[in-house]
């Protein structure tokens, strides 16, 4: 059986390796992509290698449009297809809208939202030519719903669940599916980043800080792990999926539903 690769933009961290490690337990060759420390990249990929599968990582920046093209196509040249395109690559910036430096703003909207453009513009010819292709977004619980201070990341997420449901329509009588997966908070160190401010403002201890991050949004007051993310991202890409597209799926232990 030929063996299916998945592309994972930001999977040297957080929910990106986490989908990266349930997908390659699944059998599927990886595609690795983002930032970090070159020995831990390393480590990374040998971890994963060691099931099996083929890895490949591409140091891209998603924040330019060249480097992604030349990455798309390296994978496709490496492993052959590209079945399963996850945008993942994602950056914060806090602040009232009036203090919002306007480089953050645009540097969140081309990392968060852009980025996924030019991806998909890239992997959907070799899924057409191919037959088959899974696309999945890694958007947010503030893809549908707002906070405050959070204008950029707000308005990327909201963007790319406008612009899964454009690439569904566009491939909806294809066996090619485009799907966000909306998260509400899960334990990574973009979010450890914010529970450690909490913490430090308040005068608090960090299992505190946690409380207090869960208990303003999320009802179930637990974290989604990084694993339950990956094993969505593992059901939306199989062929039992194939009628699921243009949705957004949250995963937010109730943040939405109030
Ligand atoms: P993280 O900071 O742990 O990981 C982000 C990844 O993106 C890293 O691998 C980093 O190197 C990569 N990256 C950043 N800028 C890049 C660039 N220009 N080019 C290539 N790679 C780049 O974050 P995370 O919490 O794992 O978040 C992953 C995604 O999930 C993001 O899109 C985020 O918005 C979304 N999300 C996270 C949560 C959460 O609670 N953690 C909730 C909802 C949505």
């Amino acid at each position: 059986m030929t063996m299916k690769t998945a592309l994972i933009t930001g999977s040297t961290s957080g929910i990106g390796e986490g989908i990266a490690r349930v997908l390659a337990a699944k059998n599927y060759n990886i595609v690795l992509n983002g930032f970090g420390n070159k020995k831990a990249i390393k480590e990374l990929q040998s971890d994963l290698e060691k099931g099996g599968v083929g890895v490949f990582y591409s140091d891209a920046d998603m924040s330019k449009p060249r480097q992604i093209k030349k990455m798309i196509d390296g994978a496709v040249k490496k492993f052959g297809r590209l079945d399963l395109l996850v945008n993942n690559a994602g950056i914060q910036h806090v602040d009232n809208i009036e203090d919002f430096p306007a480089e953050k703003w645009d540097a969140v909207l081309t990392v968060n939202l852009s980025s996924a453009f030019h991806t998909i513009q890239s992997a959907i010819p070799y899924m057409k030519k191919q037959g088959f292709g899974r696309i999945i977004n890694i958007a947010s619980a503030h893809g549908l719903v707002a906070s405050a201070k959070k204008s950029a990341y707000v308005a990327a997420k909201h963007g790319i669940i406008g612009l899964t449901k454009v690439v569904a329509l566009e491939t909806a009588e294809m066996d090619i599916t485009c799907n966000s997966i909306c998260p509400g908070w899960v334990l990574t160190p973009l979010v450890q980043n914010q529970i450690d401010a909490i913490a430090k403002n308040d005068g608090i201890s960090i299992k505190e800080a946690e409380v207090k991050l869960l208990s303003e949004k999320q009802p179930s007051k637990q974290f989604t792990t990084v694993d339950q993310i990956g094993e969505l991202v593992a059901y939306l890409a199989g062929d039992t999926a194939k009628n699921i597209t243009g949705s957004a799926i949250s995963v937010d232990g109730g943040w939405t539903a109030q």
